[in-house]
This record gives structure tokens, sequence and C-alpha cells, in this order.
């Protein structure tokens, strides 16, 4: 007897990559292996010397196959085992090995909008739906269209043992968001990338594209975020305020690195309107959305918690945004120790 596993893998697309996979036929008994694929078809390789290794790095049963079958999200490497160079995971896992004894913890909230035809799934052929105000966690009537791939989507992640939080419907109409976490790195960012695939998958058998796109549309709707809270031993620690507000000022000394690598049009979105700061500023505020960085009023109340840096795109590769949280947090953490 023999199970599917479904590979995938970042490809190098610019300027942001793509989700591939492609199945593998493995035996029962044994684990799925290092595979390789055709890197000069997905912008990582050469015609002439074309192969890329795929390293299994986190594997989740498969919600849609079920039975023994399994997801393999995987790492690219180049045929020497060396990491490719659109491998991100690769710097992550060292920087989380580096800060390990911070314990950092993330949670991503990742935002997405549902196209057909190229345009917002449920939007009119031409102009616009009513302006925004209904569809933020709204319900009934037309307004909520994609409700049931986000049911799909929800019960795989379930099924799969994928640490997805919640779900609601977005302010902009055909926007939607999952919330995964707590989780430390780099697994909260292997399972985001796998619940990313799955969202494709799932979408596809609906005729619809589910868009990382960070402003879908211009003009007064919103844009698509993927909010990363970070917390750190210390920030979660009895008395942890002083290491909260430590990390803000942490960040706030390290603007444009972040904002650089918080995925590509970020300036697009980052307006300083529709809930958030300007990109070329930086602040930090108890429950503040048109700030950079927002402390919970929860952790205000408690003096302990996490930060809520607001600023990464929906299309942001959480590998990146999860290791400059480390470095930079971290990093300060040990300086002031120090
Ligand atoms: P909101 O929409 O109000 O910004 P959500 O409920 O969508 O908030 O998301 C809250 C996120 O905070 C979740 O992803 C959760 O994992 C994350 N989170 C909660 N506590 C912590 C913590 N101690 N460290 C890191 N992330 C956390
Ligand atoms: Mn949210
Ligand atoms: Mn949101
Ligand atoms: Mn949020």
């Amino acid at each position: 007897m023999s199970y599917q596993a479904e590979y995938i893998w970042i490809d190098g697309t610019e300027p942001s990559p793509l989700v591939r996979s492609k199945t593998k036929i493995v035996a029962t008994g044994k684990k799925p292996g290092i595979w390789g694929f055709d890197g000069s078809s997905t912008n990582q390789a050469t015609g002439a010397n074309s192969d890329c290794v795929l390293q299994p790095v986190f594997v989740c049963a498969d919600p849609l196959r079920g039975e023994d079958n399994v997801l393999v999200m995987c790492e690219v490497l180049n045929v020497d085992m060396e990491p490719h160079p659109t491998n991100t995971r690769h710097a992550c896992v060292a920087s989380a090995e580096r800060y390990a004894s911070h314990e950092p913890w993330f949670g991503f909230e990742q935002e997405y909008t549902f196209l057909q035809n190229g345009r917002p799934l449920g939007w009119p052929a031409t102009g616009f739906p009513a302006p925004q105000g209904p569809y933020y966690c709204g319900v009934g009537g037309d307004k909520m269209p994609g409700r049931e791939i986000v049911e799909r989507h929800t019960a795989g992640m379930l099924r799969a043992g994928l640490a997805i939080e919640g779900t609601n419907a977005e302010v902009m109409m055909g926007q939607w968001e999952f919330q995964i976490g707590i989780l430390a790195a780099p697994e909260c960012a292997d399972q985001l990338w796998t619940a990313r695939w799955l969202l494709f998958r799932v979408a596809e058998d609906f005729g619809v594209w589910a868009t990382l796109e960070p402003k879908p549309i211009l003009g007064d709707w919103n844009g698509a975020g993927c909010h990363t809270n970070f917390s750190t031993k210390e920030m979660r620690a009895e008395g942890g305020w002083d290491a909260i507000i430590a990390a803000c000022e942490a960040l706030g000394k390290n603007v444009d690195e972040h904002v650089e690598n918080y995925g590509f049009g970020i300036e697009m979105r980052l307006t300083g309107h529709h809930e958030t700061q300007h990109y070329s500023k930086f602040s930090y505020g108890v429950s503040d959305r048109g700030a950079s960085v927002r402390i919970p009023w929860q952790v205000a109340k408690d003096r302990r918690g996490y930060i809520e840096d607001r600023r990464p795109n929906a299309n942001m590769d959480p590998y990146v945004v999860s290791r400059l949280l480390v470095e930079t947090v971290c990093g300060a953490e040990e300086g002031d120790r120090g």
C-alpha cells in the first residue's frame, strides 16, 4: 500500500513568491524523503542547471485527501544541500536557535481577498458595492460572499491539526481573515505557509482565487495585512510591561529594515488611513489601530503579554517577519542585560 504526500514549497517569483506543490506517492511505512523539482520553471534555476532539492521540514495530515495522506512543507536547497537563495526559512531557524532562551511566540492574522474574474468575490461586474461599514464580522443577505470557502478551509485546518485560532470577515467586502498561533518560530511560519496553500487549494474548488495582494482595490477600501503578534518570556512574565515598552522602542529604532521586508507594495497599504500608520512613521500605543504597533487593552491592564505589529502586509513572508522581530526585540533584550 502507498499514500499521497503533497510537497509544498515557496518559489522564486518576483516581487512576491508563489506557493507550488506536487504529489509524491510514498510506500506505507516510509516517511516522505528528500525530493526534487525543475527550478527553471519556478524562477529558481536556469534550464541548463535546473535541479532544486525539496527538504521536508513540516508534515501534517492532508485534510482534503484524508486517510493516511499528508501535506509536506519543504525548504528549497541547491543540489549541494546548501539553502537556495530563495530559502528564507534557513535564516529564520538560525535566529530562532540563537535567541531560543527568550522563548519568542507568534500569532499571525492572515487577511486575504477572494477574487473571481479579476474582481473581489460578490462585487458587481462594474462599479462598487455599498461602502465599507457592514462587512467586518457581518452576517446576512448577499453581504458576505465566500463564507462556504472559509468554512471549508477552517474545517480542513482543524482536521490537519494546524493551530488555527479563529476567522472573521473583514472590512472590505470579499476580504476575510484567519488567525494562526500561538507558536514559536519557525513552526508558526511553517503552519502559515501550509494554511495559505490549503486556502488556495480549497478556493480552487469554488473557482475562486484567494489573493494576498496588500491593496487589491485602490481608493476607500481597506488593504490586506498580516498583523504579527509577538511576545518574549520577559514580556509575558509578571511585570513584563517594561519589556513590552522596550520592545516597542527597539522596533522604533529599526523601522526601515522592518518595513522594507514586510511585503511588496507596503507603501500602497500603509498610507496612514484605513487603520494603518504611514510607512514613513513609527508609533505605538494602547488600543491604537492607527499606530505601527498596538498594545492590546488587556495587555495594558495585565501589565504583561504581547504586542501587535500591524505593519506586515498580507503578502509578507512569515519566515522573514518572525526573524526580524526576534533579532530586533531579543537583540535589544540582550543589550539591556549586557
Ligand atoms: P485583533 O483582530 O483584535 O488584532 P485577533 O484576535 O485577530 O486580534 O488576533 C490576536 C492574535 O494575538 C492571535 O493570533 C494570537 O495568537 C496572538 N497572541 C495572543 N497572545 C499572544 C502572545 N502572548 N504572544 C504572541 N501572540 C499572541
Ligand atoms: Mn484580527
Ligand atoms: Mn484584520
Ligand atoms: Mn489585528
